[in-house]
């Protein structure tokens, strides 16, 4: 935005709000769902006309016209979606079926990490929980857009929620915001208890968009390859355990706070007969891995 535009007073939403009401009309929506749906682009002004279900073609051509160089690209060859244009569409898609999406609470795998009681998975403002059915015991609450429960069991659901979990969370201690992909900075908290129960955690929160995530610390050791290894050790392929089966990765009680200045922090991790220790660094970065049954730096 120039300065020119802030010392006329207008709001710096101005141009989003602009761009925003240029895509508050069916028709022009309906343009790009069909421009999405062309295998092959750039597409010719006929055969986009043709897909579009408006009769009149001065008034089909004024809404191309209007959706030109934002959400679609002009070339010789013909139209096609530019990034804001797709953007639009998936979206939609994201959304569709379920502006208010029913699912009745289902059980998923594995046993509370507290009581040992049932887990069940409950859909609500576009997050999935799974919460224990006899304590409560939180076992996770992430975003999850309602386009993913379309055309899937409830397995599958919990399946596809398991491995967005981790990917948020890959990328929020990478650094990068899975909603923008701006800056993610990730803090340690050990205060009051959040929504998850836990004290100790890694708050990530996006210095762009604010979209924020918050996990127990062992939640980021789940792509680690020393974690995987010793889960291999025993048999155990990590990849295809859920995460809230994982008590170091639902549970406090696994991390210990060490130092903190500068943040120094142990999760144990077990397997079978063996307690894999994991240190960590404020950037939750691993620092050292030793097995505490063979003392070995990596058993
Ligand atoms: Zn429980
Ligand atoms: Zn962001």
């Amino acid at each position: 935005m120039s300065r020119a535009t802030e010392h006329t007073g207008e709001t710096e939403n101005a141009e989003p709000a602009a761009a925003l009401s240029v895509i508050a009309n069916e028709t022009r929506l309906d343009i790009l769902e069909a421009l999405w749906g062309f295998d092959d682009r750039p597409v010719r002004f006929s055969e986009l006309f043709d897909a579009v279900d408006i009769s009149d073609s001065a008034q089909f051509n004024y809404h191309l016209k209007e959706l030109t160089d934002q959400f679609v690209r002009k070339t010789d060859e013909g139209y096609d979606l530019r990034f804001a244009g797709g953007q639009v569409i998936r979206a939609i898609r994201a959304g569709r079926f379920t502006q208010h999406p029913d699912i009745d609470p289902f059980e998923v795998e594995g046993a509370c990490t507290r009581c040992d009681g049932p887990l069940v998975a409950s859909y609500a403002d576009e997050q999935l929980s799974i919460d224990c059915g006899d304590c409560g015991k939180a076992h996770g609450e992430y975003p999850f857009p309602p386009g993913g429960l379309v055309d899937r069991s409830p397995v599958e659901i919990a399946t596809a929620f398991d491995e967005r979990v981790r990917h948020l969370h890959c990328l929020a201690a990478d650094g990068v915001c899975p909603v923008c992909s701006g800056r993610m900075e990730t803090t340690i908290e050990r205060e009051e208890p959040c929504c998850l129960d836990v004290a100790v955690r890694a708050e990530h929160v996006c210095q762009q968009c604010r979209h924020e995530l918050c996990s127990p610390i062992g939640l980021v050791l789940l792509d680690e390859a020393v974690v995987a290894a010793f889960y291999d050790e025993h048999g155990i392929d990590l990849s295809q355990r859920p995460y809230w089966t994982l008590p170091w990765c639902v549970d406090d009680e696994y991390a210990t706070v060490e130092e903190t200045e500068p943040w120094r922090i142990e999760v144990r991790i077990p397997a079978g007969d063996e307690t894999l220790r994991v240190t960590l660094d404020e950037m939750l970065t691993v620092q050292e891995t030793t097995c505490l049954d063979c003392e070995a730096d990596l058993c």
